[in-house]
């Protein structure tokens, strides 16, 4: 049976990269925990929010994040608390502590996070990566057989390919309303998406590449067995 956990930086980036993917799961009857590493306090970009508090930024993003979970079918969501923009420069035995102590607690056999190069660059997403690796690696989360990462063009420039894409095209009223519930992100999801009410070509994968599998790195596999491994293969 599919028991996958998500680790991702800040709310938001689990609608970004997965909404249709973690649907998926949670519609086959294994709704999915995830660990974000912040709370998402530094992230006014709107510039609606100049006068607030980080510690206020950090409760509204929360409240959107709960929505956003509501929407994707997210069974929980914890969060470690660290400083947004700043967990690179975090405790890193604490940090890499906190990340064991989410795994251990949810048991999961599959892993989705970030690709080392953070996808995108983003320090946040790039330490979270390494800690959920350095984390599987370690052998204390013996519950861990498969570990994806999200895949990137860093990856693709090194010839690497995704193990299984997600068309979201059906999915995208869904995804849209996710994306809707992280308002305070509303510009820096428009300049991605583009308007929320036209499903966006360019961003019609959801597309994973299996990092690691039972002390195997890299290895091949089809997306089909992939996705039946997942309890997926019907949705495709
Ligand atoms: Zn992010």
């Amino acid at each position: 049976m599919a028991n996958v956990s998500f680790i991702y930086a800040h709310p938001d980036d689990e609608t970004f990269l997965s909404a249709g993917f973690i649907r998926q799961l949670a519609d086959a009857g294994h709704p999915p925990s995830m660990l974000l590493s912040t709370r998402g306090d530094a992230g006014n970009k709107n510039g609606d929010y100049i006068h607030w508090s980080r510690e206020q930024l950090g409760e509204l993003r929360e409240r959107e994040m709960s929505r956003a979970a509501e929407i994707l079918g997210l069974a929980e969501v914890e969060y470690l608390g660290l400083p947004d923009g700043k967990t690179a420069e975090a405790d890193e035995s604490t940090f890499l502590e906190g990340v064991i102590r989410f795994i251990n607690h949810h048991r999961p056999r599959t892993l989705v996070t970030f690709p080392l190069d953070g996808g995108n660059r983003h320090p946040d997403h790039m330490a979270i990566s390494r800690m959920t690796t350095k984390a599987v690696l370690s052998g204390r989360c013996p519950s861990v057989e498969q570990l994806y990462y999200i895949m990137s063009a860093a990856l693709a420039e090194e010839g690497r390919k995704p193990t299984f894409q997600l068309d979201v095209e059906r999915q995208w009223s869904m995804k849209a309303d996710a994306l809707r519930a992280h308002d305070s992100q509303k510009l820096a999801i428009g300049r991605y998406f583009g308007p929320l009410d036209t499903f966006p070509e360019n961003r019609r994968y959801e597309s994973f590449i299996l990092a690691w599998e039972l002390g195997e790195i890299w290895p091949e596999k089809d997306a089909e067995q992939a996705l039946r491994e997942l309890d997926l293969l019907q949705e495709n």
